[in-house]
């Protein structure tokens, strides 16, 4: 039976990073993925994500996200592309709401800098706030996929695409990972399978949920106006819901969405991959209610998939069950900003079983 120091389970935004951080320490380490590499079935696609510091979300993340800034740089380097794009993020809603008063909370418990802005072409109406984040911008979310694949496999990583894993067991010391093809043997596992930890991580009693998000272009009638030198990516908490956007990078125009608001599905398979019209309904209408710089047609449209925990927290743990497994999933919305971060942390807790950076708030059994 081949045998490994460890497996990964999941090779898209986090698994890529951790089969890196695990090759990169000498681990004899195997990728399996159930799709090609870099595919868009999943959650790490769409062209770009955004990236921030001061994490309205909770501002525990702040010193892995500042560990994740330098690891993208390095990735960078290491790559020798050009991966993360600094703009700066532009977040407006009520003054008193979770994310323009998440950001000053989050900036002001850690020294980070904001500043004052001009919110132009957004309109920002009475009893709102809009604040700047210098230390933000976007990473171009297939190509840092792709090059923590290729790193991992220049350190020694194995990577086998299109074989789904079925089932994993404990087997004595170690585990026993069975896909169509074959059966593995190793020493330590990763469980890094985005939508589908629904299924392959049912027993870890975190109740995970799927959520189809749909990505949209859109062409601007003023395109200098949504270059990236004067329009930074941005956050909006509307009375519709929350919003964001990216700057105009290339032909399809600027990127917006809207962050959460469609059914919650118990897993992956309800997902509908085709998009329509009525996906554009609502970022429509927030565009034409909150930009007064007029966009026309809609060039592009893509569906993603969130996977959401009832606190909209990630999961970064060792499993509960077997301390020979570890596990991160349900990066609700907001995770691949931080997925260097977490390959080290999953390194870090499959060699050790503990790791330095400060998790506590991401354990598996806060939802007991
Ligand atoms: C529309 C959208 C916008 C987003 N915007 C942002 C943003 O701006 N900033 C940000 O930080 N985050 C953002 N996110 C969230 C972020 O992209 C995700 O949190 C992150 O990509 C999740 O990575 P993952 O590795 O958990 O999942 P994935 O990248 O989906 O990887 C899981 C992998 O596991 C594989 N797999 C599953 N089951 C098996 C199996 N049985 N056998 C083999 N392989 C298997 C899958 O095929 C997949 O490749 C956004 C997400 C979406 C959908």
């Amino acid at each position: 039976m081949p045998t490994f120091d460890a497996i990964v389970i999941g090779c898209g935004g986090m698994g890529s990073a951790a089969l890196f951080e695990l090759a990169r320490r000498g681990r004899r380490v195997l990728g399996l993925e159930q799709f090609p590499a870099v595919h868009d079935r999943g959650s790490s696609h769409g062209h770009t994500r955004v990236i921030r510091t001061a994490y309205y979300e909770h501002p525990d993340y702040v010193p892995i996200l500042r560990r994740a800034w330098e690891r993208w740089y390095e990735l960078e380097q290491l790559a020798g592309r050009n991966l993360l794009v600094e703009t700066g993020c532009l977040s407006i809603g009520p003054a008193d709401g979770e994310l323009v008063a998440g950001v000053r909370e989050s900036a002001r418990l850690h020294g980070l800098a904001l500043a004052a802005c001009d919110p132009a072409p957004f309109r920002v109406p009475d009893g709102f706030d809009c604040v700047f984040e210098a230390k933000a911008g976007y990473l171009m979310v297939e190509d840092c996929v792709r090059a923590h694949l290729e790193r991992a496999v220049t350190a020694g990583a194995e990577l086998r695409t299109e074989e789904p894993v079925r089932d994993w067991r404990a087997d004595g010391d170690g585990l026993v990972v069975r896909t169509d093809s074959e059966t593995y043997h190793c020493a330590k596992l990763v469980v890094t399978a985005g939508a589908w930890a629904t299924r392959l991580l049912a027993d870890l009693a975190v109740p995970l949920t799927v959520m189809r998000q749909t990505m949209l272009w859109f062409e601007p009638k003023q395109p200098e106006r949504f270059r990236r030198d004067r329009f930074p990516v941005f956050l909006y908490e509307s009375p519709r819901g929350a919003f964001y956007g990216l700057p105009m990078i290339d032909a399809r125009g600027v990127k917006v969405a809207r962050h959460y608001g469609a059914p919650e599905l118990p897993n992956p398979d309800g997902v509908n991959w085709t998009t329509s019209d009525a996906d554009e309904v609502p970022v429509r209408d927030f565009l034409n209610e909150c930009v007064s710089a007029p966009v026309g047609r809609c060039t592009a449209r893509q569906v993603c998939q969130y996977t959401i925990t009832p606190d909209r927290h990630f999961v970064i743990d060792r499993h509960p069950a077997n301390a020979n497994v570890v596990v991160a999933a349900g990066f609700s919305g907001h995770g691949f900003k931080f997925a260097p971060v977490v390959g080290e942390i999953l390194a870090d807790l499959a060699d050790t079983g503990a790791t330095r950076w400060p998790i506590d708030f991401l354990r598996a059994d806060r939802f007991a």
